[in-house]
């Protein structure tokens, strides 16, 4: 008897998981549909130095355009195929995309830094600064020091020594680095040393709460000093509000993304966008005082 509705039970289970991967198996190829039909956009979110209230650049963030669901944003599908190859399809095609635009925004006089982001199994890949290489190569007339690559920072340390050796050779190609969500992903001092980012971007969650939880402000005051002591460049996440800027300029951090600034538009959106940007009045008078 109970063997019995254990081996129900089993079957039962067995079932279930079958559908599972049936399930995740036919997403994955909707999403390979998706990349072959034309179907994925990049957004651009920007970012502006709030001292001199100039527009330094703009990331890459990718969404779906999806024929029945509208606009899909990358948490509902990239997880899907971010431990399959399907991620480096994915992100060549970014890079592929995110340059040309650079190509034609340099055509018009814009020439914003255009950071990118990049799955952590693509930068495993060993073709992976070869195949770098041979994209850039195909756009002569975007300067390749405007690229950055951004990288989770719980990522970059699953393999320090790798991502050191990677980060090296990109930047002897003449490309940047950041890592992305800075101080979730428990980084020592002496990885930091090792680890030759250009840029710290400093996880949306401290900026946002920096104004209520003093440990989130210590956090965000933390992560600039250390961006200064190790020159290297810093910048902002999640600044939804003037406050938020006021209080990183204040901390020493100039450069910030966010709703307060922008949402991620698409790309025809973004030259009419900066030609009327107005950077708020508070931040200006801020960076005037700095200079009396
Ligand atoms: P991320 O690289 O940390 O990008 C910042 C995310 O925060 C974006 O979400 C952006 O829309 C959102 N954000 C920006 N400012 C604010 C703000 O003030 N408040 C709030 N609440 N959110 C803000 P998005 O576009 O949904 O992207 C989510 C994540 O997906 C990205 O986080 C990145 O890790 C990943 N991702 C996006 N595009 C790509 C891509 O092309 N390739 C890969 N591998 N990953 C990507
Ligand atoms: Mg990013
Ligand atoms: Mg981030
Ligand atoms: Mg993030």
């Amino acid at each position: 008897q109970a063997k019995q509705t254990g081996r129900n039970r089993f079957h039962v289970f067995d079932a279930q998981h079958d559908q599972e991967v049936q399930t995740h198996h036919d997403q994955r190829a909707r999403i390979a549909q998706a990349l072959q039909d034309g179907e994925l956009r990049l957004y651009y979110q920007p970012k502006v130095n709030m001292r001199t209230g100039k527009i330094f650049g703009m990331e890459a963030l990718l969404r779906w355009q999806h024929p029945e669901q509208g606009i899909v944003g990358p948490y509902h599908f990239l997880p899907l195929v971010e431990d399959t190859d399907l991620i480096i399809d994915i992100g060549e095609w970014v890079l592929h995309q995110a340059l040309q635009q650079m190509q034609l925004w340099a055509a018009q006089g814009l020439h914003w830094a255009v950071s990118v982001n990049i799955a952590a199994r693509h930068f495993q890949r060993a073709n992976f600064v070869a195949r770098l290489g041979e994209i850039l190569a195909g756009f002569p007339q975007v300067s390749p020091h405007k690229l950055e690559l951004e990288i989770l920072e719980s990522a970059a340390l699953e393999d320090v020594q790798h991502m050191r050796n990677v980060m090296a050779s990109c930047q002897q190609l003449g490309v940047q680095f950041a890592l992305d969500d800075f101080g979730t992903g428990y980084s020592s001092l002496a990885y930091l040393k090792r680890l030759p980012a250009n840029t710290l971007k400093i996880d949306q969650t401290f900026v946002r709460d920096m104004l209520d939880d003093p440990d989130d402000l210590t956090l965000v005051d933390a992560i600039v000093g250390l961006a200064k002591a190790f020159d290297r460049r810093v910048v902002a996440e999640g600044v939804e509000t003037v406050e938020h800027g006021l209080l990183l300029l204040q901390l020493g951090c100039d450069l910030a993304q966010g709703y307060g600034i922008s949402r991620p538009m698409a790309a025809d959106s973004v030259a009419g966008w900066a030609a009327s940007y107005v950077p708020a009045e508070a931040w200006r008078a801020w960076g005037s005082t700095q200079w009396e």
